[in-house]
This record gives structure tokens, sequence and C-alpha cells, in this order.
């Protein structure tokens, strides 16, 4: 592989089955995420033909670089059934609350797969592969778990190691620890895994002293992670990781609930921080590929990674959006989100106000367990 950034244009993967929510009642993810982006993408002048690559469905083959054959059949099956039985509900974590069946669930499931290994093959080429709908990082090889059915980031990890990528970064920005992917290649030489995630929150994984297989860098934050604070770990300890290891390819999980705002997580983060990070990380590698994630405000979903497809693409952002772009965040709705708390520039832009805060000891210290990470 060469040692260039990737000098093709970045490519939007994605798929109009986004733009039908598939979870339904009162699942935190029964609301409008990827379509939205989609849609605000367009309403900017921002996605086109040349730039938009739609998801192809993960085969049964693809799928089996990871997952169980038994598990990718049984989900196939209920999926088209739309029932599970007890047996089935409890060895494999499906048809539970926090896994429900709906129509489509496959379907759905195996296209976000199928996108991210399209990412992955995009990114060989020399392109940044932004891919909205993936990030399902707690899936695990026989089982459901945290709201993903499969692990898109693993299979576009795998992807990327068959085009002969050696050595590879995962970050993963989500407010929950990426403990499905870090597991995944605990013992294999060619990957590393970062994880920045909000401390005692579920699956209560991803420790400080975790460092996995010896390549897995864990940074749980607490409370109210603001702006200064994600600099500082950025500029400490990941970026000086990622020029150490000098990866042939990244991927980043992009998760939303990182932001303040989100209704499942404490993290106060503006998308400007985010931004900046993804960007830093994005320029370290010639290969890269950006997913989606957690998030479950679906006005922050959207102007973040709406925003985050502009930064990578190297558009001209509006102080304020214009009235087609508007009228798709007013369009918005959500359960978990009180009327009091939504903000009115959910409404007129994409960039929040950064929250620079304080840089606290706890967060301070958590350079001395980076220096165990050799
Ligand atoms: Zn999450």
């Amino acid at each position: 592989m060469s040692d260039a950034v990737a000098t093709l244009p970045p490519v939007f993967v994605s798929h109009d089955v986004y733009r039908h929510t598939g979870y339904a009642g009162n699942h935190p993810l029964a609301i409008a995420r990827v379509g939205p982006v989609m849609d605000l993408c367009e309403a900017l002048g921002w996605l086109d033909a040349a730039s938009y690559r739609e998801s192809p469905r993960a085969s049964d083959e693809q799928l089996g670089w990871f997952h169980a054959g038994d598990y990718v059949r049984i989900l196939k099956e209920i999926s088209l059934v739309g029932a599970v039985d007890a047996q089935t509900r409890a060895r494999y974590g499906l048809g539970t609350m926090e896994n429900p069946l709906f129509p489509g669930m496959f379907e759905r499931a195996a296209t976000s797969v199928g996108g991210s290994i399209l990412a992955a093959e995009l990114a060989l080429e020399g392109r940044v592969a932004f891919h909205p709908a993936g990030g399902t990082h707690h899936g695990r090889p026989d089982r459901a778990s945290g709201f993903c059915y499969f692990n898109d980031p693993v299979l576009a990890i795998l992807a990327l190691l068959k085009g002969g990528v050696d050595t590879l970064l995962y970050v993963d920005l989500d407010a929950h620890h990426g403990d499905g992917v870090q597991d995944a290649f605990a013992a294999d030489e060619r990957v590393w895994t970062a994880s920045i995630h909000e401390q005692n929150r579920w699956p209560h994984t991803g420790a400080a002293h975790d460092v996995g297989g010896g390549r897995s860098l864990n940074l749980p934050v607490p409370r109210g992670f603001n702006d200064a604070e994600l600099a500082f770990l950025a500029e400490k300890i990941l970026f000086p990781l990622s020029e150490r290891i000098r990866p042939e390819a990244v991927v980043l999980t992009c998760g939303a609930d990182a932001l303040a705002g989100d209704p499942l997580s404490k993290m106060a983060l503006s998308n400007v921080a985010l931004w900046r990070t993804v960007e830093r990380l994005v320029a370290a590698a010639p290969a890269a590929v950006v997913l989606g994630g957690g998030g479950y405000n679906p006005w922050t979903v959207a102007r973040y990674w709406t925003g985050l497809w502009g930064r990578i693409s190297h558009e001209e952002f509006p102080d304020r959006l214009p009235p087609g772009a508007r009228a798709i965040l007013e369009g918005l709705s959500c359960d978990l989100v009180d009327d009091e708390d939504r903000r009115p520039e959910w409404l007129t832009t994409l960039a929040d106000a950064p929250n620079p805060g304080p840089v606290r000891p706890e967060i301070e210290r958590l350079m001395e367990r980076s220096h165990e990470l050799a």
C-alpha cells in the first residue's frame, strides 16, 4: 500500500432502506437517523451521483467471515417469520427489548454490513469512505448485543485485511465501549483498537487498564466530557499512538451519542470537536472508513453526520441553513427528547457552539495508563 493520504474524492455509501425506520414502538432506534443525513446532504448540494454509492447486501459468505453460520441462518429465518421462541431468544439475544424483531430486520442488518465492506473496498482505492449506517460495534459472532445484530466495523476491518492491509487502527468515538470490535481482534497483531467512552455505562467493559490482547487502548471518561478534554486525549494519546504505529488503514466508529443532548448518555461534546478529531484521524492513513454508530437524538445525529460528510468532502458550511434543510430538521421527532430540551439552533445550523470547559484531573490521569500500552 502507498504511504500517501487518500487522493480520490470521498464517497458516501448508503441505501434508501434507511429513509424508512426499521425499529418500531419505543425502541431508542425508532427515530429517523441516516435518512435525514442523506436528505440534508442533498438539500445542501453536497451529494450527487458521482459521490454516492448504494450499499449492496452482504452475502452469507461475507457474513461468515465473522458470524457463525447457524446465527446467520436463524436471523434470516426469524426475520421472515416475525416470531422467535424462548430458546432462540435466550441463545442468540434476538427478539428481546434490546434487539427486537421487526419487518426487514435481516435485510437492513445485512445491508449495513454490505455497505461497510464496500466502504472498505473504496478505501483501498485511496478514498475516504463515509458510511453512516455502519458502526454496529457491539455485535458478537453468534449473538446480537446492544441493538447490533451483526458487527459491520469488524467486517470492514476484515475486508481491509483481506485487501492486504498489515497495520490497522480502529478508533471508536461512540459513547459506549467498542467491545465487539476489541474482542474480535484481540489475537490479531495487525489490528490496534482505541475507544473513548463514558465510564460506568453499558456494556461496563473498557476500563483504563484493559489492553485487550495488548493492542487496545481504552479511555473511559466521566460525565460531561467536553471539547477540551477530547482535544487533550487526542493530542496526548490518540494521535501519538497513530503516529507510532503508522496504520495503513483507519476505521472509525462515530456514534452521535457522544454529543451533548443525547438522551442515553451524558457526554457533552460539540460536533465541531468531533469533526476535528475525525479529520485528523482520517488524514493519518492512506485508507479511511468513517462509520456512524449510536445516537438517539435525531437532531444532533443528523447535524453531526451531515457536517461530518461536509468536512470530509471539504464543503462550504452556510452560517444558517437554507429553508429546505431546515424543513428536514423541523420534520424530525423523538419521544426521548423533551420539548423544553430542544435547542433552537438544532433547526437552523449544523455546527454546535464549542464546549471548551476545563480538563479535569481524572482525564489527565488517563495519560499514565496510556504509557503502559507500549
Ligand atoms: Zn453508543
